[in-house]
Order: structure tokens, then C-alpha cells, then sequence
């Protein structure tokens, strides 16, 4: 039977683990804290005690962790995946990093005889659980082939967008255009709020207007009635990837304004406030009257 090795049990990770247990792979898991897993060992899965041991015999080895940092730990450290992993193995990274570690990783995980695409995703906790994610793909063509098998229990669509790391380019320009969104729908909300507008009425108008973008659809009602219960993406997350973004513009838009610099500044603010509350709450920091 087909065997994976799934790292990193977070909100996305746990329902994309579920996915290959429901498609019939072999799954072995490894997550830094054990009780995410249990209910997915429950169902079949084998727990492993390292990124290394749940990487023995894989066919695949797919990590969705936080951020570079996380990341190279599970793949890199001592007791990483790639430790063990055989010549030919697909390393499949979904957890949105930066380019540079994204080119860095395909570089050193190369060198070691694996092939390493990143697939970061689109898609909340509940589309990861349905296997209705969309993938957003770097990989060789051929590459692409091999891993297919292991993408599709995951997603609805797989979008390829070039040479390893183009996956992650995109992934992150779309976080950066939300966190200027959200941030643009906090300020905007507060000035109303302060001018003393009725924000039954503003909510109505922004909804139906010009301006309603899937992103300040899903935030506007929540922002207005201070409803952030069931966060599914943080400010951590959203400092994360935007920042990761802004890297990205300064390498490449030379004398720009680059406009992504505000978003990161509001949600580095967010993020020390509460960082693992749901990103609408930024609004609360806009908000506070002078
Ligand atoms: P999460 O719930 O915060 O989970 C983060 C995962 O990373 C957990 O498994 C955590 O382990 C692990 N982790 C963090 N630091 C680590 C370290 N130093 N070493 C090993 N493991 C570490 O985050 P999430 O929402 O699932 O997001 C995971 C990835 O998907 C992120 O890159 C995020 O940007 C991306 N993403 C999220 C969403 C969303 O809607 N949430 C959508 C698309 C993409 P513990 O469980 O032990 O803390």
C-alpha cells in the first residue's frame, strides 16, 4: 500500500492527514505536540517519534507547519524527514514559507537525491478536511506527474505555476493582496465607527458594493459585531506570510511604494496583541478612539 508520511498537525494539517486515510495510504504522523493526532491514530494512523522515523519506507513525506523556521526543523534537524528518506522520494511542502527558503530547500533536499515541490494551499481548516483545498504548485512537470497521486486527495484543483518555487511566489502575493484588504477594511470601519456612522447601515453598503471582495465579505460582519470565535487563520499566520511577501516585492520592485509595508506594520501589532486570535481582530487595535 501506498505510504505517507504527514508532519505537522495544525488546523489545515489534521484535516489534510484525515484526507489520506480516507483515500486508503498508509499514513504515519508526527506532530511536535502528540494530542492533535490522536483521534487520526484512532482512525489508522501510526504515530512516529520524529519527522525521521514517521519518514522510514515513505512514498511521500507531505509537511504543513507553521512557517521557514518550523519547517526546516522537520525536514532538516537531526531528527528530520530528509534523515532517512530514499533517493527519489517526493518532499512535498504545503505550509506557505518565503521564497528564499523554498529555493533553499529544493536545493539542499535536491542534493540529497529527493524531489522537493512546494504546494502551498488556498482554502480554510474545512476545505482542507474535504479534500476541496487548491494547491498551488513549483515543480518540474515530470515531477509534478510523480507527486499527482499524492496532491489529489487533498484538493479540488491544482494550479501549476512553474519551476519550484513559483507555487509559493503566488501564494504569497494572494496572502499579501488579503492582508492589504483586511487591514484597508479595519481602517475603513473604524474611521466610520468614529465618525459615529450607523454600522448597520455601512455594513449593508459595503457588502453590496464595489469594494466586497471575498475577503472583506467573510470579515466585514465579523469586524462590525466583534464576533472573531472559531479563528481559522491568525494574526501570527498573517503577519507571517505578508512579511514573507513584502520580501519578496523589495527583491523585486525596485523604487516601488511598496504598499504591503502598512499591512505587515498593522498585523506585527496584531500579531503582539494576540497572536493566535483570529486576524479580523486587528480591528480592535485600529479602533481605539485618540
Ligand atoms: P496552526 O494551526 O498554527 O498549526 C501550525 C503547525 O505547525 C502545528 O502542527 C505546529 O505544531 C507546527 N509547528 C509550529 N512551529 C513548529 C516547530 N518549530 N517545529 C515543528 N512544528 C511546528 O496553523 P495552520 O492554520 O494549520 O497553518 C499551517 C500552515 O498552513 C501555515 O504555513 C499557514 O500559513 C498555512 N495556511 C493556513 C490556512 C488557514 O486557514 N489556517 C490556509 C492556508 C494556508 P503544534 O501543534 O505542536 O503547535
Amino acid at each position: 500500500m501506498t505510504k505517507v508520511a504527514f508532519v505537522g498537525l495544525g488546523r489545515m494539517g489534521h484535516g489534510m492527514a484525515g484526507r489520506y486515510l480516507d483515500a486508503g495510504f498508509t499514513v504515519t504522523l508526527w506532530n511536535r505536540s502528540k494530542a492533535k493526532a490522536e483521534d487520526l491514530i484512532a482512525r489508522g494512523a501510526q504515530w512516529a517519534t520524529s519527522p525521521e522515523d514517521a519518514a522510514i519506507d515513505a512514498d511521500a513525506v507531505v509537511t504543513m507547519v507553521a512557517d521557514d523556521a518550523a519547517s526546516r526543523e522537520v525536514w532538516l534537524t537531526k531528527d528530520g524527514a530528509a534523515a532517512t528518506m530514499k533517493a527519489g522520494t517526493l518532499a512535498i511542502e504545503c505550509s506557505t514559507v518565503s521564497y528564499q527558503h523554498a529555493l533553499d530547500m529544493a536545493r539542499e533536499l535536491h542534493g540529497r537525491g529527493l524531489i522537493y515541490i512546494d504546494s502551498p494551499v488556498t482554502g480554510l481548516p474545512n476545505a482542507a478536511a474535504a479534500g476541496e483545498l487548491t494547491l498551488l504548485v513549483g515543480a518540474d512537470p515530470a515531477d509534478l506527474e510523480k507527486a499527482r497521486p499524492f496532491l489529489e486527495p487533498l484538493s479540488s484543483t491544482i494550479r501549476h505555476f512553474g519551476a519550484v518555487g513559483t507555487g509559493t511566489v503566488y501564494k504569497l502575493i494572494n496572502n499579501l493582496m488579503g492582508a492589504i484588504q483586511i487591514a484597508g477594511l479595519a481602517e475603513g470601519l473604524a474611521i466610520a465607527e468614529q465618525a459615529g456612522l450607523d454600522m448597520e447601515l455601512v455594513l449593508e453598503a459595503i457588502q453590496s458594493g464595489v469594494a466586497a471582495s471575498p475577503q472583506v465579505l467573510r470579515h466585514s460582519k465579523r469586524m462590525v459585531a466583534r464576533d472573531f470565535a472559531g479563528a481559522t487563520f491568525t494574526s501570527a499566520l498573517r503577519h507571517k506570510d505578508a512579511a514573507y511577501a513584502v520580501r519578496l516585492a523589495e527583491s523585486l520592485l525596485s523604487n516601488a511604494p511598496i504598499m504591503g509595508r502598512a499591512a505587515v506594520d498593522a498585523y506585527e501589532r496584531a500579531k503582539a496583541y494576540a497572536p493566535d486570535d483570529d486576524e479580523g481582530k486587528l480591528i480592535e487595535i485600529v479602533s481605539r478612539p485618540k
